[in-house]
């Protein structure tokens, strides 16, 4: 789809530190009302430097007795402050003249900073300075410090939440009287915030930063509520919409399909296929996360459903996000559901023309049960016969629009599709609790047997050309083994990566003689591509170079080793994706990262993650530590969260307190239950219906 046209020229542009706000979902007043301080600086009192400790976050006042640009190790500015009581040196690396005149000699400094021990005595190295006069009075409460940037400097953003908290409408939207006693006694939201904020000093500092303190209480509690009763408004929205119940019936094609398979299922895949069956005979959508490791066997509890859609007489649609996992899912399927005398039908972006037209048709007509594709499953055109059941593998990768889109396409009929979506990306359940106001969760916890480990080993760059003979002594040895290498991953650039792709096949080719190369990226054609990993499922090629196009789903259960090139560049989740690849059959696996020097801190974190674990769930718990719940989570921004300030862990009791608020709320008090979610997850609607 192409970009909207810029906007109208009469609107005036917003300044840097607007669209700075903007982008952090801060737009109403009350969006900045809520967003509270990272910590405070206590500027409301002075302390003689007589009295300062090391390692003390303080407050001097004193006149400048000498300042002097020094240049003996590096040039720095050296200002040497006194009050009645004695002497501090402050100390700045970086400076301007104009802060150079404003700490001339005789001029009166109020300086907060970081109290250290230096060779001349005590100093600060670049504290907060600001000149003063001897009446100017100190602030009556703690100075908050907001998460800020370079595009959002910290005086911007006081101001801005200063004046907003003053706009904001913060009334009480339904009685305490509602809440056990000890919730009622709490502070209200506006004294609540107004304390956040601006907090008189007396409070104790330690309850505010760890959030323990009443008014967090407060804010916590009433995050909690709305995240409840968004809940509680999903659930009956979704309670009111109609689906096709789509019962079970013996003696069809589910029972043949499960009669056919290659393979028993696991307890866990008997498990979530159960639960999916449950939801799919209700005449609700089901809205059900399917997750599992990779290599965990959701495809074919994903086969299984389709089939009762089936049975019942309804379509079945399976979108994925990539060409190539598209058709691996369309050759598993069609495999194993066109010889019990289903029609499948093929949609993606390459297909045109006649063969997009006989597809379409065939899907409008009912004929195809089975529609499998990309995103071109989605598209305007494509209209559907019946469509029971919609699948949307690797879920996050698509955006909530497009899952939106896939269930409007009953709407012809009033009746939405069932809705099960697939992802090998667990995400904790606070987490999913904390994001999705209604979603089912499903989890395959357990792989097919004969698994074997997959051992992986880190390597420096270094060590890159007894990686390739080792590759070359494995396959000489004749042993029946496969191997991926894996380009590194160039950010913005394809092109660069196409240039590193080809080089490496070059090398490996060179370096393997008589070894069948193959080459796999994103530059090739859809019909290439199949036609490359056709070669290689079979056996033809023994080697693929591939850049991340095979990151997800990819299935040739013969490949036993795989070389990831630049480790370091690739995301946690990625890797363990990427490591998915292998170990599927029944050789030994092994997985060796290339990785090159230096390496930051949080790279050595992943790669020895990588290492220690290949457990799925503990990958995504490292993955969300190091990440955070915003970028784990691909969210476009923080405030996507449902929960920012709430710990579902941690606030068991508020959280039991919310509970048993919302649905009295929902029921006695609409209007305020409405309300209140306006008011804390305002332009979020979107987001919380996916
Ligand atoms: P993922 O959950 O990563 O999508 P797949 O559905 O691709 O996993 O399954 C991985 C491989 O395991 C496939 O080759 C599939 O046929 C096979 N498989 C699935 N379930 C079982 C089972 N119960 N026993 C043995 N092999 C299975
Ligand atoms: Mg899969």
């Amino acid at each position: 789809m192409s970009a909207p046209p810029s906007p109208s020229p009469a609107r005036p542009a917003l300044s840097a530190p607007a669209r700075a706000l903007r982008k952090l979902g801060l737009v109403r007043d009350i969006d900045l009302a809520l967003h509270l301080p990272l910590r405070y600086e206590d500027e409301t009192r002075l302390v003689p430097i007589a009295a300062l400790h090391d390692g003390e976050h303080a407050q001097v006042q004193g006149v400048v007795r000498d300042a002097r640009i020094e240049t003996r190790s590096r040039r720095q500015l050296v200002v040497w402050l006194a009050d009645a009581s004695g002497e501090l040196v402050l100390r700045f690396l970086h400076f301007y003249p104009s802060q150079q005149r404003q700490m001339g000699a005789g001029r009166l400094l109020r300086v907060l900073g970081e109290v250290r021990a230096g060779l001349l005595g005590r100093e600060m190295v670049h504290p907060t300075v600001r000149a003063v006069a001897p009446d100017t009075p100190l602030p009556s409460a703690l100075t908050p410090v907001y998460p800020a940037s370079a595009q959002l400097p910290q005086a911007y953003l006081r101001k801005a939440v200063e004046a907003a908290l003053a706009r904001a409408p913060l009334a009480a939207l339904w009685p305490d009287a509602l809440l056990p006693p000890e919730l009622a006694a709490l502070p209200s939201l506006r004294d609540a915030l107004q304390m956040l904020h601006h907090p008189v000093p007396g409070q104790p500092l330690a309850a505010l930063e760890d959030r323990s303190h009443p008014a967090w209480q407060r804010l916590k509690f009433e995050e909690l509520l709305a995240q409840q009763l968004a809940q509680g408004q999903a659930q009956s929205a979704r309670a009111a919409l109609r689906a096709p119940a789509l019962a079970a019936r013996s003696g069809a094609l589910y029972d043949a399909l499960a009669a056919a398979l290659p393979f028993r299922l696991t307890a866990a895949q008997r498990r979530v296929a159960a639960e999916i069956e449950r939801d799919l005979a209700r005449a609700q959508p089901m809205h059900r996360l399917l997750q599992g490791d990779v290599g965990s066997g959701k495809t074919v509890v994903a086969a299984l459903a389709a089939a009762r859609a089936i049975d019942a007489g309804w379509q079945c649609a399976l979108m994925a996000p990539t060409e190539l996992l598209a058709e691996q899912h369309l050759r598993k399927l069609v495999d194993w559901l066109r010889p019990l005398g289903v029609q499948v039908a093929w949609l993606s972006g390459s297909r045109k023309g006649r063969a997009r037209a006989e597809a379409l048709a065939q899907v409008a007509s009912g004929a195809a049960a089975l529609v499998v594709g990309t995103h071109a499953v989605i598209q305007r055109d494509v209209v559907f016969a019946r469509l029971g059941l919609a699948v949307v593998d690797e879920q996050h990768r698509f955006g909530v629009a497009q899952r939106l889109a896939l269930r409007d396409k009953l709407d012809q009929q009033q009746l939405e599709p069932h809705l099960l979506m697939m992802s090998a990306t667990p995400i904790p359940r606070t987490l999913a609790m904390s994001y999705f106001a209604d979603l089912d969760v499903s989890t395959i916890d357990e792989l097919p047997p004969g698994r074997k480990p997959v051992v992986t080993r880190l390597f420096g760059e270094d060590k890159r050309a007894q990686v390739v003979a080792r590759i070359r002594d494995e396959l000489a040895a004749g042993a029946a083994r496969q191997v991926y290498w894996v380009c590194p991953l160039v950010e913005e650039s394809e092109h660069v990566d196409l240039q590193n792709a080809t080089a490496t096949h070059a090398e490996l080719a060179a370096a393997l003689p008589g070894t069948a190369v193959g080459l796999l990226h994103g530059r090739l054609g859809a019909a290439e591509k199949a036609a490359v990993m056709a070669r290689f499922t079979c056996g033809e090629l023994r080697v693929l170079v591939a850049t991340t196009v095979i990151e997800v789903g990819v299935d040739v259960p013969a490949a036993s080793l795989m070389v990831i090139e630049h480790a370091e560049r690739f995301g946690l989740a990625q890797l363990h994706q990427l490591r998915g690849r292998v170990g599927r059959g029944a050789a030994a696996s092994v997985c060796v990262l290339l990785y090159a020097a230096p390496l930051s801190a949080t790279a050595k974190q992943r790669l020895r993650a990588m290492t220690e674990t290949s457990d799925g769930f503990e990958i995504a718990r490292r993955d969300l530590a190091l990440r955070g719940p915003g970028e784990f989570m691909g969210a476009r921004q923080s405030g996507d969260a449902l929960l920012r300030f709430a710990d579902i862990d941690g606030d068991a009791a508020l959280l039991d307190a919310a509970r048993a608020l919302a649905p009295r709320l929902l029921r006695e008090q609409p209007e305020a239950a409405a309300a209140h979610v306006q008011r804390w997850l305002g332009g979020r609607a979107e987001f919380m219906k996916a």
